[in-house]
């Protein structure tokens, strides 16, 4: 799903790759909007086959789609009420409920035939809970080729989830490369980072508001907190999720311990890894008011991310203005959203249609992300290569056309044969 400048997306996500009668089947990499946000339109438009994804995916693309369809709804009906221009969503919620009776979970590492000659197998990515790599086996005329789709590859030591697994045995790869270009701070140090912020505030008797995407960044948040509890880190403040769609991730995440890597301490250890006495779920609009009106020092996690919409406005709001406050960013914030706005330290926000002097401080960590940065993308692929004799092409996707142009020139120099598709071109291997 394009997201991004309201009309531009809007008819770029009304045009399909291939007409829907020529889908016998989709498979799923996992559950972010950018990869799962167009199922309820192709449901919309007529599909009624499989649609293939592990577990975990399937459970939190139940919250996400209803997310979005939610969303949609609430949009057109606002530009209507305001004579805006009317966009008509690209679906409903019946078309999300609708995508759930299609979806099959299926474990990592069993494979499963996606239509005859071409058999899919999950491999974990390592990115969020339940993402996959997909390994595609393609018989032929008695022969077999297998074609590999990365998805989106996380990174190693990331809270949670399991390190990506590099699939073996790849004739021709169609990789991620959205961070080709860059290196990320390291996770350990990402964790120093936060217990300090949280330490410094708290003796300022400030809050610490943390504006986290609802799934994924919200139950790392909490995950890292409670580790830093537990270890007396941090001091002991109350520490509030108020958010009801991270509240609903959250139970997602607790019915999936098959999805956690059993190889992190606090997974083993810990019965409940998203419960503990510093926190509190806050699914009331009359509670998430009257955090406002709390005192002493604190921590708020609340949507949304990029501070565009959600309840972290209200917090923004009310604790923008005060320096003892502490305002964290842990995710991308992208141009033209309030989150950018707040990381350029601009002096002024504008908040509901009111000026909010910016006093608070501002801190960004960066080694939150779920995606692997340029030295883990080389390393995940030399390990695929170390277990593909036979490793042909490389397509690069997902990233911005520079960063995939720098990154296949980074590759090429390894040895490799990268290309960047045009989108509709087709490759045989
Ligand atoms: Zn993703
Ligand atoms: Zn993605």
């Amino acid at each position: 799903m394009f997201q991004g400048k309201r009309q531009e997306s809007a008819d770029k996500n009304r045009e399909l790759p291939v007409p829907i009668k020529e889908l016998d089947a989709v498979v799923l990499s996992h559950a972010h909007i950018d990869h799962s946000g167009r199922l309820p339109y192709l449901i919309a438009e007529g599909y009624s086959k499989t649609i293939w994804a592990t577990s975990a995916t399937r459970d939190l693309s139940a919250i996400m789609l209803a997310d979005s369809a939610h969303i949609q709804e609430k949009d057109a009906e606002f530009l209507a009420k305001r004579h805006k221009g009317f966009i008509e969503p690209l679906y409903g919620m019946r078309h999300a409920v609708r995508t759930m009776d299609l979806m099959v979970g299926v474990p990592y590492g069993r494979p499963f035939d996606v239509v005859p000659g071409l058999k899919a197998t999950y491999i974990d990515a390592g990115h969020i809970l339940g993402s996959a790599s997909v390994l595609l086996d393609c018989t032929e005329g008695g022969k077999t080729k297998r074609l590999v789709f990365s998805g989106d590859i996380g990174r190693s030591g990331l809270a949670i989830v399991r390190n990506p697994v590099p699939p073996s045995e790849a004739d021709a790869l169609i990789m991620e490369s959205t961070y080709g270009n860059r290196d990320h701070e390291s996770v350990e140090g990402a964790r120093a980072q936060l217990a300090q912020i949280v330490r410094e505030t708290a003796a300022k008797g400030g809050r610490v508001l943390i504006p986290a995407f609802a799934v994924g960044r919200t139950q790392e948040m909490i995950y890292v907190l409670h580790s830093l509890a537990r270890e007396g880190a941090i001091p002991s403040i109350p520490i509030y999720v108020d958010s009801p769609l991270a509240i609903d991730a959250t139970t997602v995440f607790e019915m999936h311990p098959e999805a956690f890597d059993r190889s992190e301490e606090m997974v083993v250890k810990t019965k409940d890894l998203f419960r503990f006495d510093l926190l509190h779920y806050t699914r009331d609009v009359e509670e998430s008011k009257a955090l406002s009106r709390a005192h002493g020092p604190m921590v708020i996690i609340a949507a949304s991310g990029m501070m565009e919409n959600g309840r972290i406005l209200h917090h923004l709001a009310q604790g923008a203005s005060d320096p003892r406050n502490t305002i964290l960013v842990v995710g991308f914030q992208a141009e033209h959203t309030l989150g950018r706005r707040v990381v350029e330290k601009r002096p002024t926000l504008q908040i509901f249609g009111d000026d909010v002097a910016l006093h608070a401080r501002v801190e960004v960590i960066d080694g939150y992300s779920a995606h692997a940065d340029r030295t883990e993308l080389i390393s995940w692929l030399g390990r695929v290569k170390e277990q593909s004799p036979n490793l042909g092409p490389v397509w690069l996707v997902h990233g911005e056309a520079p960063v995939q142009d720098e990154f296949r020139t980074t590759l090429a120099a390894l040895g490799y044969s990268a290309d960047c598709p045009e989108p509709h071109a087709r490759y045989e291997f």
